[in-house]
């Protein structure tokens, strides 16, 4: 008994004493000075992350108690969930306190062990800065809206720190989807059950499906089947959500940016793919500053790891940010900076940006479609060097930790291939598929069907996890397991 409360106190003593809440205790003023968080709102993160931090300090000592141990043996000294345990051992883990190893053998239990004398290459949680230099950034946005001073602002398709601002408190660190992304857990978080990276390059899904519209006014103006748009519609008519992240274009030059929608007629100006990096998370403290409650999101792959990492690695995340009442993922093999786009627009398909009406990706095809009516292509593989770098190194083309995830590949033209993966998804498909929305039928199973699409996202798997592999082996990281 006095063991135990003493080590309950030390692990209180030690998180009171981590580098993080001190950051946040000590930027009190700085915090309440920027107005992103009320008084109230910082004392709950506070008490949020005293609490967290305490209980993963709790499972240190612990270890350090047992000298090693493998999970089920650390659950019963600690008594947390088995997820929460997890959760915590891999954070200890990234900060170099920890190490797994493997058991006796292959298919025994890992067993993980203190490292009793860290020799951290860099600080744990440090400010994002290094995925950035590193070229690993996504330009998400993330970690815009949850700097609690509004130190990090969007320059040049980067996120850049004002140092007069920054408290060091990490928690760019934990809301950016590079750093690291225990896809693992978080899989597990959004469907219930873990699941093997490598060997399922779509993740897990209830239905797959090709889907289009029923409405008129969408199909004037959507990329493929306006799925998203139309979603998002049913959702808007049912007062399901008071707000949608997403991307409009902001000229005739196809520059664009990330808008917070509040209404349907609104939601047709974002229609359409625009294979321009935008950083669409931004829209998160934009709602909040909105009051917005229940919002939707459609991003990439990218963005929608950073909006689910929250969610699993900071529990305040709802609180802070309101209800997610949908997650659309859209699907995506790679993504362009403006200049780029401009590029593969003018130079390689001749036609000036101004004069573009639609773009697409089809058949390894890149297509610019004119106003006037024509449509010139460049074969992806030709501009895939244009891509952003961070979409390299990106393992997901399916979205699968979307609630629905939305494509083009594996669907005849016009039609939207459909990836329906939670409880969620699946009611609200059916709701607005009943409702007259859209309509649906089976994906093809022949070859340019759903075989078409496991194909393409596994290639992408495979060949990016092994570019991931030689940036770690250069130094920078984003971790996946
Ligand atoms: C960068 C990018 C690459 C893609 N690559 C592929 C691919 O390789 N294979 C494939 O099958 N499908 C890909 N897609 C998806 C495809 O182009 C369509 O977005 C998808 O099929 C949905 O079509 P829809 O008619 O239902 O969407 P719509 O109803 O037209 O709605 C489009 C939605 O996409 C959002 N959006 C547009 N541009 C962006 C952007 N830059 N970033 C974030 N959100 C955006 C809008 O906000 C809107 O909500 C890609 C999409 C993007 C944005
Ligand atoms: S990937 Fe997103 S969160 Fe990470 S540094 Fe870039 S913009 Fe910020
Ligand atoms: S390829 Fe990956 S990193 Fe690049 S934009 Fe698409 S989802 Fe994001």
């Amino acid at each position: 008994m006095v063991n135990k409360l003493k080590n309950d106190l030390n692990a209180t003593l030690d998180a009171l004493n981590s580098f993080r809440i001190r950051a946040l205790f000590g930027g009190e003023k700085e915090i309440l000075e920027c107005g992103k968080l009320t008084r109230e709102e910082w004392e709950k993160l506070l008490d949020y992350l005293v609490d967290d931090e305490t209980e993963r300090r709790k499972v240190l000592i612990a270890l350090k108690s047992l000298g090693n141990a493998t999970l089920s043996q650390l659950e019963q000294e600690v008594g947390i969930s088995n997820f929460n345990l997890r959760k915590h051992l891999r954070l200890l883990e990234y900060e170099g306190l920890v190490e797994r190893g493997i058991g006796e053998n292959a298919n025994s239990a890992p067993i993980y062990k203190p490292v009793l004398k860290p020799e951290l290459s860099r600080t744990p949680f440090e400010k994002i800065k290094f995925i950035v230099d590193g070229k690993l950034c996504v330009d998400c946005g993330a970690c815009v809206s949850f700097c609690p001073v509004n130190a990090i602002t969007i320059v040049d398709e980067a996120p850049v720190i004002d140092e007069n601002k920054c408290i060091g408190c990490g928690v760019c660190n934990v809301a950016c989807p590079r750093t690291f992304l225990y896809l693992d857990l978080i899989r597990e978080y959004v469907k219930g059950a873990s699941s093997n990276l490598e060997q399922e390059p779509i993740a897990s899904y209830k239905n797959a499906l090709s889907a289009q519209t029923k409405k008129e006014e969408i199909k004037k103006v959507c990329q493929d089947g306006g799925i998203v748009t139309s979603l998002l519609t049913y959702l808007f008519d049912h007062k399901l959500i008071d707000g949608v992240l997403a991307v409009k274009k902001t000229g005739e030059n196809w520059t664009s940016e990330p808008v917070v929608i509040t209404n349907k007629e609104e939601l047709l100006q974002t229609a359409g793919t625009k294979y321009v990096i935008t950083p669409t998370l931004i829209g998160l403290e934009k709602a909040k500053k909105m009051g917005l409650k229940k919002i939707a999101v459609a991003g990439t792959p990218c963005q929608i790891q950073a909006v689910r990492k929250s969610q699993v690695f900071s529990d305040n995340f709802q609180e802070l940010m309101g209800d997610i009442a949908l997650i659309i993922g859209i699907f995506c093999m790679e993504n362009f900076a403006y200049q780029n786009l401009k590029k593969i627009s003018e130079d390689y398909c001749k036609v000036s940006l101004e004069n573009a009406r639609k773009m697409d990706i089809s058949k390894g095809q890149f297509s610019v479609h004119t106003k006037t009516g024509e449509r010139t292509s460049v074969p992806v593989k030709e501009v895939t060097s244009l891509a952003r770098e961070a979409c390299h190194v990106c393992p997901d083309l399916t979205n699968e930790l979307a609630d629905i995830s939305v494509g083009s590949i594996g669907s005849p033209p016009g039609w939207s291939t459909v990836l329906i993966r939670t409880e969620r998804g699946k009611e609200v498909f059916q709701k607005a598929q009943e409702e007259g929305y859209l309509t649906s039928k089976p994906l093809d199973e022949t070859e340019t069907g759903l075989p078409m699409v496991i194909k393409l996202a596994k290639g992408k798997r495979k060949r990016n996890l092994e570019k991931l592999e030689s940036k770690r082996a250069e130094g920078n990281y984003a971790t996946y397991f």
